[in-house]
């Protein structure tokens, strides 16, 4: 899987964004990027199913190609302009570009006009024509703030991402992907965190099922909840995973997490809670027992993967 970030880091993102510095893309191109972005993301976790895109790059960490393209455009507009030599030649075609749109006569290549709405989405609106930088710093602090703001407010429009909602809270990548050395069972946790974990609840959306278990006797509704913490099929699956998390996690670990009602040990199963209380070992080792339980109750009804 790090091997499949950095192919798409090192050679398909720099290919892709090769020359965006100095584009001015329509909404088509900006489709077509985003596109290629979340079909890489895909390959990464090797996936055929569908997950939000939103959720897809939220736990890779990767940023909106978009976002990037318009970070990279301002960067290098800084450059042309206060980092250059003013008797390069890139800096006069940039001054006279700028001075060109002043005056009401900018060419058919709409690079300034470009610059000027990036810089003015984000309330930076009387900058371009300043003779100093200072605001760059201010830019890129709105962007990192933009980017965490749009993330919360993306998943938010999906109601598939209810639960997934209430353990990601930020646009960084998640640490259970950050492990390198089970890969399928970062890729179920990756399925469980995003609602795709093939349960009756997702075939019935796809209009495959009334949505009831059909492992247990229960008749009720299977959704992550069920599957995991109540569905008598696995049972004993279940009481396993408890006892090694008994047995190999520190006692206030395991009591945090035995204490919690139904909804907070879901988070506590699928979110990052061990990693900010207990720190990297004692995470790693709690992972490692989740994916091993994920992997145990993990049923498709079909390869839907
Ligand atoms: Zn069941």
């Amino acid at each position: 899987m790090l091997n499949g970030k950095t192919i798409y880091h090192s050679m398909i993102e720099s290919a892709i964004l090769s020359g965006c510095s100095i584009w001015t893309l329509t909404k088509s191109n900006i489709a077509l990027m985003k596109s290629i972005q979340y079909r890489a993301a895909q390959a990464v976790l090797q996936l055929k199913c569908k997950p939000t895109r939103p959720a897809l790059l939220g736990d890779l960490g990767w940023t909106p190609i978009d976002l990037t393209i318009e970070k990279r455009q301002i960067a290098y507009f800084k450059y042309l302009k206060f980092d250059l030599a003013h008797s390069s030649l890139p800096h006069k075609v940039l001054t006279h570009l700028i001075k060109q749109h002043s005056e009401g006569n900018e060419a058919p290549w709409k690079y300034v006009s470009n610059i000027k709405s990036i810089l003015i989405k984000r309330g930076l609106d009387d900058v371009l024509f300043r003779d100093d930088c200072e605001w760059y710093n201010t830019y890129e602090g709105i962007c990192r703030q933009e980017r965490t703001t749009n993330f919360i407010d993306d998943i938010s429009h999906f109601k598939s991402l209810n639960t997934y909602s209430t353990f990601k809270n930020h646009p960084y990548q998640e640490n259970y992907l950050k492990q390198d050395f089970d890969f399928y069972g970062s890729r179920l946790k990756f399925l469980a965190r995003t609602n795709n974990f093939c349960l009756e609840s997702n075939y019935s959306v796809w209009g495959k099922s009334d949505g009831k278990c059909k492992l247990c006797s229960l008749n009720v509704h299977e959704d992550l909840q069920h599957r995991l913490l109540l569905c008598e099929h696995f049972k004993e699956e279940r009481e396993s995973f408890f006892h090694t998390v008994c047995k190999q996690c520190p006692s206030d670990l395991f009591s945090d997490f035995i204490k919690g009602n139904l909804t907070e040990k879901l988070t506590f199963i699928l979110g990052d809670e061990t990693f900010s209380k207990w720190g990297q070992d004692y995470f790693r080792l709690f992972d490692s027992i989740v994916k091993s339980f994920l992997t145990q109750v993990y049923k498709p009804r079909d390869l839907c993967l």
